[in-house]
This record gives C-alpha cells, sequence and structure tokens, in this order.
C-alpha cells in the first residue's frame, strides 16, 4: 500500500505470454493500456481508492490522511445510526453471518421478513421482495417482467443494471431519448398494441443528478397501455412528503418501484414493491431472486431498523436539501460548469474538459481531503468527464465551507474556472 491509497500489485497488469490467438484476455489490452497511461502519469488511480478506516458518515481514513467523504451516496447518513449499529449486532449474534442459501430455500430468516415488511410500511405497498442488491432487482425485475414478443421501453441514460435486465431477458428493446416525453410517446406509438409493454424510467439519473419528468411520462405511458417500473435508488429518503422517492414528490402512480439498501438505507441490498395482486408471483419466477444466496441476517436487520427510522427522518430529509442548495449555489457561483441548473437532487455534477483535467482535479481535491467520484465515459452520457458529489444529511456547514473553499482553489489550479 502506497501513501495515497493505492494497491500497486492490482496494477501488475502486464500481457500475459499465451499465444494471442487463444488468449481470451487479449481483448482487454486497449483497456489495460489506458490504465497504464494513466498511472504512467504519477496520478493517485480514482478506481483503486481504499478505505483504511471509515469515522462517520462523512469521514474515513484515505491513504493516512482523514478525508471528507463527498462521494459515497450515503444520502441520510444511516451507516453509524445506533440502533441501526445495535440491530445489526443482535441479528450477527442471534442468527450468525450468513444463510448459506437462496430465499427459496433455508435463506429466508427472520429479518428478512422485517426487511419486507419495513418496506411495505414504508412505501405503503401490499408486496415488499428484497433481493441480494439494487443491481439484481433490476436485473431480475426487468427479466422477469417483459417476456419474449413483450417490450422494455427505457431511457437512454438508464443504469447499466437496467440495461443488464434488458439483456438477460427476452424482449424487445426500445429506447427513448434521454427524459424526453415526446419521444417515449413517439416511441410507444410506434409499438404494437397488443403485446405487453414495460416502461423503465429512473426518479433521478445519476451521472448528472438530474430528475425525470415522471408524472408526465407515467402520464404517456398509461395511455399506451404500458406498465411503468420506476428506479428510486438514488431518492429513497428524501423526495416526497414520505420519502418515497421521486414518484410520490411528483404525485404519480407507478405499477413497481424499484430501490438499493446501499444510499440511503446504509448497508447492501435491493427491492422492488408493489400492489400488483400477483406481485408475489415473482418469487416464483425471477432467477436473480432464486439462484443466489440470501443477504446475511445482520444485513437485513440493519436495512430494516434503518428504514423504520427513515420514515421519520423529516430533519434529516431537511438538512440534506440545505446541504444541496449551499453546495450547488457555491459551485455555481466560483463558475464551474454543472449537470444541473438547480440543486434538483443530492447528486452534484461538475463537468471537466477532458480526463486529464478531471484526474488532475479529482486528485488535487484528495490531496485536500476531500474524496468525490470521478466519472467518465462510458458510464456518462454524451462523452463527458464529471466529478460527482453526494451530499449527505451528516454534513456539517463547516465540512461545506471546507469542501467549497477547496473546490476554488483546486478549480483554479487545473484550469476549470478562471
Ligand atoms: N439503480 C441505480 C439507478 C443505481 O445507481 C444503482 C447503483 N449505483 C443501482 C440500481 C444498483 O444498486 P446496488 O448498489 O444496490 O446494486
Amino acid at each position: 500500500m502506497t501513501e495515497t491509497g493505492l494497491q500497486p500489485e492490482r496494477l501488475d497488469l502486464d500481457p500475459a505470454p499465451i499465444a494471442p490467438e487463444r488468449d481470451l484476455m487479449s481483448k482487454f489490452d486497449g483497456l489495460i493500456a489506458e490504465r497504464r497511461a494513466l498511472i504512467d502519469t504519477g496520478v493517485t488511480d480514482p478506481f483503486a481508492i481504499v478505505m483504511d478506516e471509515v469515522r462517520s458518515p462523512t469521514v474515513a481514513v484515505i491513504g493516512g490522511r482523514e478525508t471528507i467523504l463527498l462521494g459515497t451516496y450515503n444520502y441520510m447518513g444511516m451507516t453509524f445510526d445506533p440502533d441501526v449499529l445495535a440491530a445489526g449486532h443482535e441479528a450477527l449474534a442471534r442468527f450468525g453471518s450468513g444463510t448459506n442459501g437462496s430465499r427459496m430455500l433455508n435463506g429466508t430468516f427472520r429479518d428478512h421478513m422485517e426487511a419486507e415488511e419495513a418496506l411495505r410500511e414504508f412505501y405503503g405497498t401490499t408486496g415488499a421482495i428484497v433481493f441480494s442488491t439494487g443491481y439484481m432487482a433490476n436485473l431480475g425485475m426487468i427479466s422477469t417482467l417483459a417476456a419474449k414478443g413483450e417490450y422494455v421501453i427505457l431511457d437512454a441514460d438508464s443504469h447499466a443494471s437496467i440495461y443488464d435486465g434488458c439483456a438477460q431477458g427476452n424482449a424487445e428493446i426500445v429506447r427513448f431519448r434521454h427524459n424526453s416525453v415526446e419521444d417515449l410517446d413517439k416511441r410507444l406509438g410506434r409499438l404494437p398494441r397488443e403485446p405487453g409493454k414495460l416502461v423503465v424510467l429512473e426518479g433521478v439519473y445519476s451521472m448528472l443528478g438530474d430528475v425525470a419528468p415522471l408524472k408526465e411520462m407515467v402520464a404517456v405511458a398509461k395511455r399506451h397501455g404500458a406498465m411503468v417500473l420506476s428506479d428510486e435508488a438514488h431518492s429513497m429518503g428524501f423526495y416526497g412528503p414520505n420519502g418515497r422517492g421521486v414518484y410520490e414528490a411528483q404525485g404519480c402512480d407507478v405499477d413497481f418501484v424499484i430501490g438499493t439498501f446501499s444510499k440511503s438505507v446504509g448497508t447492501v441490498g435491493g427491492f422492488c414493491v408493489s400492489n400488483h395482486p400477483k406481485f408475489e408471483a415473482i418469487r416464483l419466477a425471477c432467477r436473480p431472486y432464486i439462484f443466489t444466496a440470501s443477504l446475511p441476517p445482520s444485513v437485513v436487520a440493519t436495512a430494516a431498523a434503518s428504514i423504520r427510522k427513515l420514515r421519520y427522518a423529516h430533519n434529516k430529509r431537511q438538512h440534506l436539501w440545505e446541504n444541496a442548495r449551499k453546495l450547488h449555489a457555491g459551485l455555481k457561483q466560483f463558475g464551474f460548469q454543472l449537470g444541473t441548473d438547480a440543486p434538483d437532487s443530492a447528486i452534484i455534477a461538475i463537468i471537466l474538459e477532458d480526463q486529464e483535467q478531471a484526474v488532475a482535479m479529482w486528485q488535487t481535491l484528495l490531496h485536500g481531503g476531500v474524496y468525490v467520484n470521478m466519472a467518465r465515459p462510458p458510464a456518462t452520457p454524451a462523452g463527458t468527464y464529471l466529478l460527482r458529489c453526494s451530499l449527505c444529511a451528516e454534513h456539517t456547514t463547516e465540512q461545506l465551507d471546507r469542501v467549497l473553499a477547496l473546490f476554488a482553489k483546486a478549480g483554479r489550479t487545473v484550469g476549470a474556472i478562471g
């Protein structure tokens, strides 16, 4: 381990002495060369950071330095909540470290039922199914709901797990222009009337932090006889009167809500909730639910405790929004090019010129004691290089003042602002 938290041994990627025509790994040569070129410039690898110690939802030790965490999706700061930790400890002691099995067989414990009950209460739905990750919730729900001869209609900027859900299934896939109600309408209008259709949307798109016009989109989908699934991964906890997400904030009704425990809930896991009377049938047919081990008891116990607290976390919600407004206004004032005109979500993306500028800025921030996410193509829209900040309800005014001062300095150093 180096001072910067980098693991050099993980970068030992010299081409193997295997005949090139047989070496299946040779397809990665381009990626290896690109990564090598980045590291050879002497910068810290933004994709190999190690948290040596985590002191709170907003502070960790990285490379021996105390660092403000501004890129973790820990929106509601639940990871060190005493009730959440107590629930995890109790479950660990009573049920052991793992389930050793699928939910379908021996892998459903008391706290899987508790987490599903907490979700039904939180969302006010009749059904809730917990998956092992949010990725698997999308993979499973999309591939299971839409069968051969049916259609999945998705936003072009959808999360990888939504695309992978399409790839795993057998339905026809139709993409529409990002957040375009008009294009969604047009594409739905071209499809045959009879087959089943699933429109997949996200409340908040995580790369730029922009919000979907869900109300209009859901109305269009319904007019064309489609069912709607909304991924509310980046909105749970702080949109809408009950923190259910953008669909609640915009007052619309969707058939399926996908979520994750890895962001506002503060642990790991995924879920889908629904009022559909036949929703339970998903458990009988969904391969990413059936053919994998269930979450450890301590994880689902922390999830249940966290979700129950999130329901009433009105002060945290309010503080998170104050933080988002403060950071957005400060960065805008310095002249950074931001992903959204207004603080529409708890993600604030700074758009930079190229990889070199993005990495230089990211490293200057890290050396100054602030960790943000770096994102680059193909994960980003329109080939952009981004530094993405995600706010936490637990960030203090002092921390954000420090962050802003550092951004101003780093932005000038790399020429991102005047
Ligand atoms: N959906 C969206 C929109 C996401 O951003 C993510 C993760 N970043 C997921 C699903 C997957 O969630 P998980 O981390 O629980 O697999």
